[in-house]
């Protein structure tokens, strides 16, 4: 059983005044939802680099994990701007978020490039959450599928298939990333099940144990019907993630959905 996973990717929102805020209340429902019990689903913030530290001091007694939005190829020396691997471990992430399609428009980000970090994110023993995902113009002209293996494909040609069972994908449609437009769940899932077929066809066991998060305006109303589908494992979620309220709802869908599925094993 793949255990559910919610991360909430804060984008370049926040402040040091509302961090708090936020937090109290994910801790607070987590406890209300009982999402703090054994095999519940895992929730992920992923905050600005600046705050991952004020953020991983605030979640340290909770159920809530650290990731980074982001993460350079190197390891050190003169790369200004960049956070490494081992700075993200001393702030206790466990995730970083690669190839969000934020950084592969509008900073160029190539697929070698993502490769490249997905491979590095790995060799460090941090959680890779690998997003990938097709622009409008190639799903209107039926390439989803070529898009998602040639970046899927770009990773193979530097890792081993293996790393995969120790990494996350997140599908995210762009044309769904902020605008309010969601895939429907039989578009998501005929996405999700064609990567996961890929990662199988290469190797049973990762294709069977990658978890696989959709992402693209998933929110309190859509998030049950997403993720009630059998290879939808989670979200990656933006907007709905700064409202402790309804990213909450998300992550309490994902928990009781994945009941329902584990009893149908
Ligand atoms: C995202 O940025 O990864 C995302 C899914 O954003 P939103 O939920 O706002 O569409």
């Amino acid at each position: 059983m793949r255990q559910p996973l919610v991360a909430g990717n804060w984008k370049m929102n926040g402040s040091i005044e509302n961090i708090k805020e936020l937090l109290d209340g994910i801790k607070q429902g987590i406890i209300e939802y009982g999402l703090d019990k054994g095999n519940s689903v895992e929730i992920v913030v992923c905050p600005p680099s600046i705050y991952l530290a004020e953020v991983h001091s605030q979640i340290k007694d909770s159920a809530i994990s650290l990731g980074a939005q982001n993460v350079s190829d190197q390891a050190s020396g003169a790369f200004t701007g960049e956070n490494s691997v081992s700075m993200l471990k001393d702030y206790g992430c466990k995730y970083s978020i690669i190839g969000h399609s934020e950084r592969r428009t509008l900073y160029a980000e190539t697929d070698q490039f993502i490769a490249k970090k997905f491979a590095v994110v790995c060799e460090a023993q941090l959680i890779p959450i690998f997003c990938i995902g097709e622009l409008l113009e190639e799903r209107e002209a039926g390439k989803t599928e070529d898009i998602v293996s040639r970046q899927i494909d770009a990773v193979l040609d530097v890792v081993d298939i293996s790393a995969f069972k120790n990494s996350v994908i997140a599908y995210e449609p762009v044309w769904a990333i902020g605008t309010g437009k969601t895939a429907t769940p039989d578009q998501a899932q005929e996405v999700h099940a064609f990567i996961r077929k890929k990662l199988s066809d290469l190797d049973a066991d990762t294709g069977a144990q990658v978890q696989i998060l959709y992402g693209g305006s998933m929110n309190a109303s859509n998030a049950e019907e997403l993720l009630g589908m059998p290879d939808i494992d989670g979200g990656l979620i933006g907007g709905a993630s700064l409202k402790p309220t309804d990213f909450l709802a998300i992550c309490n869908a994902a928990n009781a959905t994945v009941n329902e599925k584990e009893s149908l094993v």
